[in-house]
């Protein structure tokens, strides 16, 4: 079997879904588990419908929630102009009240609790796979009685044993040659049923842990654009696509803000050794990209990413001169205070860390003052370039730092498995360090081109 995910722009309309179906219809003999985000905005409007709840403007709340409904009910009318199929018109209504409900109850009690967020949160991707299993005729599954979470709501942690027991006994019956079935990305449940999500953008995280639990043979990313690219498009707008890339760099650029996957999307696949592809679902015969164990392109420089605001922390001391230890107990802390570090450079009596721009500093800055002095930067952005090649290309940091004069660069870093360099500048010269890189290492060709350092 394969698994075929549609992100939100891919099911946006009756078009969109009708395109969808003819895609899944085409893979028909293959047995493709259809894993769906919500439709295009959706997830956006019910975050924003619970937050006017939580802020007690229920009558905001409820507007959204009824040009939700609207408009997904107007979407099925046109999937079915003779009507819609009771099954699915129950469960349009059901979902509604659903939603309703759960609004009023945060409007009430003037709590959001991540929890509430993610009951209101599934209802995007429970009524964009309603609509679309009803279209196509195949089995609806609810992800939530496969997809096992723990119960970090908002960031929940998938359960990888039971998780694969419950694909084995719920969703692998239904697949096989000439049978497809459709079920929800994004979505879980904990072991007593309440509702989880796996962070935003964590439909293509499903995709990957399903087709791990399911041994499927190509875990399929259907998207806007043609694969993973040179860069951001919308940054770097010359950006190619990329037609094989390896795990470690796919990893790599989605860790460093490739939006175009999760970033916890490739573990599956790797541990299960499937490869996953990335598509166009409005050119699904043009380009794609190929991800897997294995990249034979010999490309010094794959691709860039960035991601930001980050936060630049820099921890001086002079208990680090000669001292075996410091590290150590400065990590100690940020451990106690659960803020992960991204990015870091080390000098003599100091050392520089990235940690996300929302993490609460408070206690940590309190924490780490005990023992050396912070300076603290935020609006930073890290710049990254990936490749494999990256390593044994002589001359790429001198081209990098070439296409950085004009930026100033605040730190520094090359990942330990050297296919990652990672510079921080301000957020302002982000885009501007991007395009400059872009040019200088990448350019434009069909493919990344080749260049001999
Ligand atoms: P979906 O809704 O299908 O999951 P997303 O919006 O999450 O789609 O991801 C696709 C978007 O990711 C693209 O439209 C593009 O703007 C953005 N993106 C960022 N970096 C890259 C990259 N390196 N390659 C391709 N797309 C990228
Ligand atoms: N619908 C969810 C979101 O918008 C998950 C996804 O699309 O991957 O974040
Ligand atoms: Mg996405």
């Amino acid at each position: 079997m394969i698994v075929m995910k549609f992100g939100g722009t891919s099911v946006a309309d009756a078009a969109c879904m009708r395109e969808v179906a003819a895609l899944v219809a085409e893979a028909l003999p293959q047995g493709p588990l259809v894993v769906l985000s919500a439709t295009a905005r959706t997830t956006d409007a019910l975050f924003e419908a619970a937050r006017k709840a939580e802020e007690g403007d229920l009558g905001g709340a409820m507007d959204l929630q009824r040009t939700l409904m609207l408009r997904h009910r107007g979407l099925a009318g046109d999937l079915f102009p003779d009507g819609i199929p009771e099954g699915l018109d129950n469960a349009l209504v059901e979902l509604g009240g659903e939603m309703d409900l759960l609004l009023r109850g945060v409007a009430l009690l003037r709590e959001l609790s991540p929890r509430s967020m993610d009951a209101i949160a599934s209802i995007g991707e429970r009524l964009s796979t309603r609509i679309f299993a009803a279209h196509i005729g195949a089995p609806w599954v609810d992800a939530r009685t496969v997809m096992r979470t723990d119960d970090r709501f908002g960031a929940a942690q998938p359960q990888g044993p039971e998780l694969e027991a419950l694909a084995g006994r719920i969703l692998a019956p239904l697949l096989g040659p000439g049978r497809a079935a459709v079920t929800q990305g994004y979505i879980g449940a904990t072991a007593r049923g309440l509702t989880t999500t796996l962070g935003r953008g964590g439909s293509d995280f499903s995709a990957a842990l399903l087709g791990a639990a399911l041994g499927a043979q190509d875990i399929q990313i259907w998207t806007d654009v043609e694969g993973v690219l040179t860069c951001d498009p919308r940054v770097v707008p010359e950006a190619q696509p990329i037609a094989e890339l390896s795990f470690a760099e796919a990893a790599e650029l989605a860790a460093f803000g490739a939006k175009v996957l999760h970033p916890a999307t490739i573990q599956p696949a790797v541990e299960a050794g499937i490869p996953v592809t990335v598509r166009h679902t409005r050119r699904p015969h043009g380009r794609f990209t190929t991800i897997t164990a294995e990249v034979r392109t010999g490309r010094p420089i794959t691709a860039l990413a960035s991601r930001g605001p980050v936060t630049v922390l820099t921890v001086a001391s002079a208990k680090m001169l000669n001292q075996s230890g410091f590290l150590a107990s400065l990590f100690q802390v940020f451990s106690r205070r659960r803020i992960s570090v991204d990015l870091i450079a080390t000098a003599e009596v100091s050392v520089s860390l990235t940690v996300d721009a929302d993490a609460p500093l408070d206690a940590l800055l309190e924490d780490l003052g005990e023992f050396a002095t912070v300076g603290v930067a935020r609006g930073r952005t890290i710049v990254a370039i990936v490749g494999e090649q990256l390593k044994l290309t002589p001359g790429v940091t001198g081209r990098c730092f070439g296409a950085l004069r004009e930026i100033n660069v605040e730190m520094i870093s090359m990942g330990a498995n050297e296919i990652n360099l990672s510079f921080v500048v301000k957020e302002e010269d982000a885009k501007p360090a991007l395009r400059a890189l872009h040019a200088a290492l990448i350019g434009v060709g069909p493919e990344p081109a080749r260049r001999s350092a």
